[in-house]
């Protein structure tokens, strides 16, 4: 049995970003409960390991009490059925975020009849913000304040050794 007031945002979160965090806050004010789950994608090389992308958004989410961070590293739909989700939220910002987002859908319908997947928009001011772009600003040395939360800014900048 499946709760539709129950809501997963699953993601890479590598590092998480003012977007992901709107995404969250949104999340939580429309539903009974949200997971927001790390996927640890072991194939996928990743600049902060699943255990601290985990910490930096608990960390953030501290004062969401209906928020639960997790991490998970198989098929996201047994992860939802395991919890009772009955809707799975993802982010979209341009259009082909969209495509991707689309297909995904279906492939994981197809898996569970029974999730709905549900895109919300981000906000404007958000667009543009992406992990991987910001990591590699980050690598070159660039300010990032602006578009992470402070505790992701200090992490990327004790993680990165800036490349000239
Ligand atoms: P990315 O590495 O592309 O930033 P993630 O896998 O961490 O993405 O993203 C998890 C979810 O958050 C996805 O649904 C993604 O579309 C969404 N998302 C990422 N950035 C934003 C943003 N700036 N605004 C809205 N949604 C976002």
């Amino acid at each position: 049995m499946t709760d539709p007031h129950i809501a997963l945002f699953p993601g890479s979160f590598d590092p998480p970003t003012n977007g992901h965090l709107d995404i969250i806050r949104r999340c939580a004010a429309l539903y009974d409960k949200v997971y927001v789950v790390v996927a640890n994608n072991v194939a996928k090389h990743s600049l902060f390991s699943a255990e601290e992308r985990k910490d930096m958004l608990e960390r953030l989410t501290g004062n969401m009490p209906n928020v639960t961070v997790d991490i998970f590293s198989g098929l996201i739909v047994n992860y939802a059925k395991a919890n009772h989700i009955g809707v799975m939220i993802r982010g979209v910002r341009a259009n082909a975020d969209f495509n991707y987002e689309f297909e995904l859908a279906l492939y994981n319908k197809q898996l569970d009849d029974e999730l709905e997947v549900l895109f919300m928009p981000t906000s404007p001011k958000y667009f543009m913000l992406r992990s991987s772009a910001i990591r590699e600003m980050a690598a070159f040395g660039a300010d990032v304040s602006g578009q992470v939360p402070a505790l992701v800014a200090e992490a990327l900048k004790r993680r990165v050794t800036p490349r000239s």
